[in-house]
């Protein structure tokens, strides 16, 4: 006899967010800032994936995201899927869409760049090779991978 199981059980209405790179599914939390919300969130990590080998996976009721939200994943995890649930059902899936240029919760981590020291906003163009994503800062030029890039989250959570 076999039994098959969910390693994530269903929700009702909210989003599901799949192949989130494995490890990376916590940032991609983090950039969503949904932690003091009352959304209930069910977080996979490093799930087997038939596509590619392991993936991480968030489940959020009650949230639909937005289409900024959705961008700032896919900096995070190009290969993200992105499905709106009602009632069970997948009522509409995108896949990850990359933005050539990125600010909202990605900052420079470089000491010597001028969004350090000046209330400048962050902006990074992006670039896609082998599937990894760089992220160059246009005040200091230098390249992040999706692992390394900083979020303003980060440094709000350090600060406390
Ligand atoms: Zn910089």
């Amino acid at each position: 006899m076999t039994t098959k199981t969910l390693s994530v059980s269903a929700i009702a209405n909210g989003s599901v967010i799949d192949h989130v790179l494995p490890g990376l599914g916590l940032r991609v939390m983090q950039l969503l800032n949904v932690s003091p919300s009352p959304c209930q969130i069910t977080l996979g990590v490093n799930l087997k994936s038939q596509s590619y080998r392991q993936k991480d996976l968030i489940k959020i009721e009650d949230k639909e995201l937005s289409d900024k939200e959705r961008s700032y994943i896919s900096v995070l995890s190009p290969r993200a899927t992105f499905s709106i649930i009602q009632n069970y059902e997948v009522i509409q899936k995108y896949r990850a869409n990359i933005p050539p240029m990125v600010s909202g919760p990605f900052i420079c981590l470089n000491p010597s760049c001028i969004t350090q020291t000046e209330q400048t906003a962050h902006l990074f163009s992006t670039k896609v090779v082998h599937r990894q994503i760089g992220l160059t800062c246009q005040y200091c030029e230098k390249t992040y991978s999706e692992k390394n890039i900083g979020l303003i989250y980060d440094s709000l959570s350090q600060s406390v």
